[in-house]
């Protein structure tokens, strides 16, 4: 069988698979370096450099989050865009920290962000492309960000997450997870 046949050429997800955006945003081959793009503010500009979102994965810089276990919580929260999240919100509330093993799993930590993340987008309107939403998590770690505060009672923390939504590398629709410090 020939493997490259079973992927769709605009998701790039097994036919059988295909993102819940695919119907309806056509993606386009993403700029290279040394492309000329028409910039809205500098006019026609030479690409010199770019880092990309694939590439960011690749680095580690953003942990992708189509695939399952992710996807299917993310279908089953309703969420249409791609997800990521950067390795500081990744390691820090969803890797399940080691006295919670066996106790807590990644599927439910991973749940709690995006559910939350889901009902703050229902209630609010984005700030441009961003959305800041609070949840309660049990760090994995003792530092903190600033973006934390003990939650009442308890041994849960309150934390603050910010999401941005914005194209990809080639313009498919993705929701990118991340502290609120960081951009
Ligand atoms: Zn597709």
């Amino acid at each position: 069988m020939d493997c490259a046949e079973t992927y769709c050429v605009n998701c790039r997800k097994p036919v059988g698979r295909h993102r819940p955006w695919c119907e309806k945003v056509q993606t386009s081959a993403p700029p290279k370096q040394g492309d000329t793009i028409d910039h809205p503010t500098f006019g026609p500009t030479e690409l010199i450099s770019l880092y990309s979102r694939a590439q960011a994965i690749e680095d580690g810089v953003l942990v992708d989050c189509t695939d399952d276990p992710f996807d299917e919580l993310n279908r089953n929260a309703g969420l249409i865009f791609d997800v990521a999240m950067t390795h500081a919100v990744f390691h820090r509330y969803v890797e399940v920290p080691e006295q919670f093993r066996g106790s807590q799993d990644i599927k439910g930590r991973y749940w709690d962000i995006i559910w939350m993340f889901r009902s703050a987008a229902s209630r609010q309107k984005l700030n441009g492309n961003e959305l800041l939403f609070e949840f309660l998590c049990l760090p994995n770690g003792a530092e903190n960000d600033g973006n934390e505060k003990p939650a009442a009672g308890g041994i849960y923390r309150e934390v603050q997450l910010k999401v941005v939504a914005s194209p990809g590398d080639r313009g498919e629709p993705c929701l990118t997870f991340m502290l609120p410090s960081e951009d």
